[in-house]
């Protein structure tokens, strides 16, 4: 806030509601004046009152293979954060993290290259999204799923949530283009070109080596596919050649749905300055991963390390979804254990918010926002599940963002990427008809 820049008016308006009220008073209580424009009355919104206020969308949560994988999961009961199979999204903390909508993430883990490879992964996807739109279905008072971005803002004003969805990793394509258009139709709205190997649409940045040298001539066409349909490029995870020829090749704005920047830790998972500038330059977003060793790497004691690889086994045969409710109860006592005596060494939500700090300065405030991988191995000490995300407004404010910033990265810029590929979509398929 910066009280000099407030006129006269309305700072004795302040004076005399804090006479007529004797106590604090918030400017919601202020009654209106011609004096006191929009943006002053906005600089003096508490954190929690921004976060309130603004649509607040994070670009990635992986909840729908954990659902996948333990259907008991209860996704509209509070689960107690920090258990090893608490998750780290439901419904509830959703409501009580002020996030308004999210892209759940249709995720599938890449096996066999191959015809039958490609259909198990095919017929995953399509279980993970009815499993998602079942969980909509059953709680219809608290969420809806949407296609638009308008659904997000019409949501916000009912007061229920946005699921929105989107594909990670290319892989359930395989080889069939037509594949594009059935997951739109069942609501995909981005397409992560591959996860951390190279698939049959291009190469990954975390693969042994490249295949492709970027996007294969399957790739090109499912972006070219992707731009028709209105499906957002996502092209977080993909090699930077892949990168390169996405930005190209594509006629709308690109997204990384979950990508930071590669200057202040140095992976390849991260982006470089020239990427960062490049997707600037094409109109898009790139959304912070809030993921540890993306975000910072620390080291880990000894200590930790040796009590981890004691349950390292128990831990793969979990993520697998393959252990039985007792087994799980015994292996939550002990990683409670190990976590009491040897804490994890994590990355803070300041260290988060360096990425945003360092990502606005490259590329200017309007392409940069979130998207936290929360489920798929995100979170940060504050940050540690969905419930935390007034953290990130919290230190965003306390640095100096103006509401109308938070409002951008907090899904103001996704928003404008988002409509802006729908708006290339229809021009391409208008273009086709008149064309015929
Ligand atoms: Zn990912």
């Amino acid at each position: 806030m910066n009280l000099s820049k407030l006129p006269v008016l309305s700072l004795s308006i302040i004076l005399l509601s804090l006479t007529v009220n004797g106590c604090t008073i918030s400017n919601k209580q202020l009654p209106p004046s011609p004096e006191v424009t929009q943006e002053q009355q906005q600089k003096v919104l508490t954190s929690e009152e921004i976060h309130a206020k603004v649509l607040t969308v994070d670009s990635h949560i992986d909840w729908p293979y954990r659902q996948f994988l333990y259907p008991d999961f209860q996704p509209n009961i509070r689960h107690q954060p920090g258990e090893i199979d608490s998750g780290q999204w439901d419904i509830v903390r959703m409501e009580e993290g002020g996030l308004d909508a999210v892209f759940m993430s249709i995720y599938t883990v890449q096996k066999e290259r191959d015809q039958g490879g490609h259909e198990r992964a095919k017929a995953e996807a399509i279980k993970m999204i009815e499993i998602t739109k079942k969980m909509a279905q059953e709680n219809s008072e608290k969420v809806e799923i949407s296609l638009n971005p308008q659904d997000a803002e019409r949501l916000e004003k009912m007061g229920k949530m946005a699921i929105f969805m989107g594909m990670e990793n290319g892989y359930p394509i395989g080889k069939d283009i037509s594949n594009v258009k059935l997951f739109y139709d069942q609501g995909i709205r981005y397409i992560t070109i591959t996860h951390s190997k190279n698939n049959e649409l291009g190469d990954s940045s975390t693969d042994k080596k490249q295949e492709w040298d970027g996007l294969s001539s399957l790739g090109e066409k499912v972006v070219k596919e992707m731009n028709r349909l209105g499906i957002m490029v996502d092209i977080s995870h993909v090699h930077d050649d892949t990168f390169w020829d996405v930005i190209k090749l594509t006629k709308a704005p690109v997204i990384a749905s979950h990508s930071s920047a590669r200057s202040l830790e140095n992976h390849p998972r991260n982006m470089s300055d020239e990427m960062l500038k490049a997707v600037k330059e094409n109109g898009g977003v790139v959304q912070v991963c809030i993921f540890d060793t993306y975000i910072k790497k620390l080291p880990q004691t000894a200590e930790r390390k040796k009590a981890m690889k004691t349950i390292e086994k128990e831990i793969t045969v979990f993520r697998k979804g393959k252990m039985s409710q007792a087994k799980i109860e015994a292996l939550k006592e002990k990683y409670r254990q190990i976590n009491e005596k040897y804490p994890k060494n994590k990355p803070t939500v300041a260290d988060v918010v360096d990425h945003i700090d360092y990502m606005v300065k490259v590329m200017g405030i309007n392409h940069v926002g979130i998207g936290s991988d929360l489920d798929g191995g995100g979170g940060v000490l504050g940050m540690n599940d969905v419930s935390e995300m007034p953290n990130i407004t919290k230190e965003l404010v306390a640095r100096g963002y103006t509401e109308e910033d938070i409002q951008k990265i907090w899904g103001g810029n996704l928003m404008r990427v988002f409509s802006e590929v729908q708006k290339v979509a229809t021009e391409i398929q208008s273009q086709e008809t008149s064309e015929k």
